[in-house]
């Protein structure tokens, strides 16, 4: 089962993957946690762009989206269903429609096109929580400045393509509430995936 945690940043994702994770080892069922961009080639190079601040063009941008996803399908996702285990994924592609989308590109076109290599997840959590909060985070908790202004305006698109997308896999949860609150609303959905109860 592939399960995917979607949002802006700051709303918690990474936190919950890790305590979905500890539950799921608790119980004895093989997952594994990764994330996106991954580490690889194609990951590495993103996560490289966005440190040095350098801009390239939202195509090509997409593109590199792509390929980094492409080879994580082929070489973790894949075989880790195929053996069986549940995947928690730190964002897929609802967050390239989303980020992406918000540049100008078509969300509904960036799902189709990764819809022709990358299987649909089982589930993807869609974390929601008001951008202003969430840059109060990013500010307070991890010690960033996502100066400004530009920084807002983009995450309010990104989260309006959030809010636009009508999925039959999309659960979504209040991200506002304290973390063990989230999380028992995240083990009943999944537990439900798995058929648990
Ligand atoms: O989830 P994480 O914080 O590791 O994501 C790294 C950064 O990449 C985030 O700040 C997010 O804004 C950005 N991102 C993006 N487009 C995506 C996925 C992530 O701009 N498709």
């Amino acid at each position: 089962r592939l399960i995917v945690f979607e949002g802006i940043d700051g709303t918690g994702k990474s936190t919950q993957i890790q305590l979905l994770h500890h539950s799921l080892q608790q119980r004895n069922i093989p997952s594994v946690t990764t994330r996106e961009p991954t580490d690889g080639h194609f990951g590495q190079r993103i996560r490289a762009l966005y440190r040095n601040r350098q801009t390239v063009s939202r195509e090509e941008e997409l593109s590199l989206f792509l390929a980094d996803r492409n080879d994580h399908v082929t070489t973790l996702i894949g075989p880790a269903l195929n053996a069986g285990q549940v995947v928690l994924c730190d964002r897929y592609f609802l967050s390239t429609a989303a980020y992406q989308g918000a540049l100008g590109l078509d969300p509904q076109a960036i799902i189709e096109a990764n819809n022709r290599f990358a299987p649909d997840p089982d589930l993807a959590l869609l974390f929601e929580l008001e951008v202003a909060e969430a840059i109060r985070r990013i500010t307070e908790k991890r010690g960033e400045h996502p100066n400004d202004f530009e920084q807002f305006a983009y995450l309010q698109k990104v989260d309006t393509v959030f809010r636009q997308m009508r999925l039959p896999y999309i659960r979504r949860l209040d991200a506002s509430r304290a973390p063990d609150h989230i999380h028992r609303d995240v083990r009943s959905l999944v537990d439900e995936l798995l058929g648990l109860r």
